[in-house]
C-alpha cells in the first residue's frame, strides 16, 4: 500500500473539521464507496433529504389543499424558510436572496431588468469559454433586443497561463470597451479552469464604466465564501445542484442588490412576486413585493425545495468560513501530491494561487487526448471518478462536506499507478 494513504489517513483524523462524509450518501464501486470528485458537476446526495421530502408528501397525502397552511412545514411561506440559510451562504441580507426556478431561467429573468441596452450602448461583456448555457442566453437577449452578437458580445480572451485571465484583462477590457458595454456578466469561479475572481474589483471595474455587473455563481455557491451585498454587484445567479448537494435540477439561487430592492425595473411578473400583502386580492394590477422576491413567477415546487432546504442545513451546522478553510487544506494537499509526486503527468491550469481558486484543480493530461482519455478511464475503473472536458482535462474537485485527505490519497495513488504501468 503507497505509504501517502499513511500521510492522508492521519491528516483526516488531525483536521480541525472532522468529515460530513456519513451524512452523505456515497455511490459504491465494486462494493467500496468511491473517491467522488465530482461535486462541481453534481453534489452528493445527503441522507437527510428523503425524510425531508416525505414529510411533504406525507403532508400531501393527509391534509390536501390545507397543507398550505395546516402543514408542518405549511406551504404558503415555504420559500422564506430558505432565506435565511441562502443569505447566510452567499453573503446576502436575506432580502436580497430567493430560491427559484432554475440558473438559466434565472439569468433571462435578471437580464430582462438589468440588460437594457441602447443604440450606444448595446454590448454584453463575457469571458471567452463561457459555459454555453450563459453564452446561449446573452447571446439570445442580445438579438430579442434587435442587436447583434457579432458585434455586440465582448469576449475577453484568456492572457495568463492555463487559458485563465489577469486583472489586466478586465481592466483593458472595460477600458477598450466600457462606454459601450451594458451589461456584464461573469464568473465567480470559470467552470472549466477553476479560477476564481476578485468579485468586488469586477464590480467595480464595471461600475465605473457606468456598466450592470451580474455574477454566475454556479461554480461558487458552496465554494468559496462569498459577500454579495458588500461586492455590489447588481444581480447573481446560481444553481444548487453542484456544491450544494440539492439534487439533479434542484431549484437555483438568485440575488438582487438592495439598492434595486425597491425600484420599478421593468421586470417579466407572476403572481408570486406580487406584494404579498394584497397577492390574494387577485386585482389585476402588479405591484412587486420589494426584494428579490419581487422577481417570483410561480408558487414554488416544494418537493424541491425540501431537498436544498435539507442541503443547506448541512452549510448551517458547519458555517461557509470553516468549510472554506477545510477546502484549502485538501485542495493544497491536492495540489502539493501533484507537484510532488505527478509532475509528468499533469499540468495544474488552475491558479496556483489558493485566492483564485475554489476547491477544484483542472489538470491537463501532458502528452494529449489520448493519454487523457486513457487515464481518466483507468481512474474510473478504479472507482475514482473526476469529470473530462474536452479536448485533455480533468477537474478534480474534492469537496469539503464529503470528500477525505484519503480520497485525494487514492487519486493520487492511482495516477502513479497508471503512469508506472504505461
Ligand atoms: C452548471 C452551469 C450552468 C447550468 O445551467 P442550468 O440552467 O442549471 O442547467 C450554467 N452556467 C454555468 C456557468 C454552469 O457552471
Amino acid at each position: 500500500m503507497d505509504p501517502l494513504f499513511d500521510r492522508a489517513r492521519a491528516l483526516d483524523a488531525a483536521d480541525p473539521l472532522p468529515t460530513r462524509r456519513e451524512a452523505f450518501h456515497v455511490p459504491k464501486h465494486e462494493g467500496v464507496e468511491q473517491r467522488y470528485f465530482c461535486g462541481n458537476s453534481l453534489g452528493l446526495m445527503p441522507r437527510s433529504v428523503r425524510e425531508a421530502i416525505d414529510i411533504e408528501l406525507d403532508d400531501w397525502a393527509n391534509l390536501g389543499v390545507e397543507a398550505h397552511f395546516a402543514g408542518r412545514n405549511p406551504w404558503m411561506p415555504y420559500h422564506e424558510l430558505l432565506r435565511e440559510p441562502l443569505a447566510r451562504l452567499v453573503g446576502a441580507q436575506p432580502s436580497e436572496v430567493v430560491a427559484m426556478n432554475s440558473l438559466t431561467a434565472n439569468l433571462h429573468l435578471m437580464m430582462v431588468s438589468f440588460y437594457r441596452p441602447t443604440a450606444a450602448r448595446p454590448a454584453i461583456l463575457i469571458e471567452a469559454g463561457a459555459f454555453p448555457s450563459d453564452r446561449h442566453a446573452v447571446a439570445s437577449q442580445i438579438r430579442f433586443h434587435g442587436f447583434n452578437p457579432d458585434t455586440d458580445l465582448i469576449e475577453i480572451a484568456p492572457d495568463a497561463p492555463g487559458g485563465t485571465l489577469s486583472m489586466q484583462a478586465f481592466e483593458q477590457a472595460f477600458a477598450a470597451h466600457g462606454a459601450r458595454i451594458a451589461l456584464a456578466l461573469l464568473p465567480g469561479v470559470q467552470y472549466r479552469t477553476g479560477q476564481a475572481f476578485d468579485l468586488a474589483a469586477l464590480t467595480r471595474l464595471a461600475h465605473a464604466q457606468g456598466a450592470r455587473i451580474g455574477i454566475d455563481l454556479a461554480h461558487g455557491a458552496g465554494n468559496l465564501v462569498l459577500n454579495l451585498h458588500d461586492d455590489g454587484p447588481d444581480f447573481a445567479v446560481w444553481c444548487h445542484y453542484k456544491y450544494c448537494n440539492a439534487g439533479p435540477g434542484a431549484v437555483a439561487g438568485c440575488f438582487v442588490h438592495e439598492r434595486h430592492a425597491r425600484t420599478d425595473l421593468p421586470r417579466f411578473a407572476g403572481w408570486w412576486g406580487h406584494d404579498q400583502s394584497t397577492r390574494f386580492r387577485m386585482g389585476p394590477e402588479f405591484v412587486p413585493t420589494p426584494g428579490a422576491d419581487g422577481w417570483q413567477l410561480s408558487n414554488p415546487p416544494i418537493m424541491a425545495l425540501a431537498p436544498l432546504r435539507a442541503s443547506l442545513a448541512l452549510f448551517d451546522q458547519v458555517g461557509m468560513s470553516a468549510l472554506r478553510a477545510k477546502s484549502l487544506r485538501l485542495t493544497g494537499f491536492l495540489q502539493e501530491c501533484i507537484e510532488d509526486r505527478l509532475n509528468d503527468v499533469l499540468e495544474i491550469i488552475t491558479p496556483i494561487d489558493p485566492t483564485q481558486r475554489g476547491c477544484q484543480l483542472s489538470l491537463r493530461v501532458r502528452g494529449g487526448r489520448e493519454r487523457g482519455r486513457a487515464l481518466f478511464e483507468h481512474l474510473a475503473a478504479q472507482g475514482v471518478l473526476g469529470d473530462w472536458r474536452e479536448p485533455d482535462v480533468i477537474r478534480i474537485s474534492p469537496a469539503p462536506l464529503y470528500n477525505t485527505f484519503e480520497d485525494i490519497a487514492g487519486f493520487v495513488s492511482s495516477t502513479a499507478a497508471w503512469r508506472k504501468a504505461a
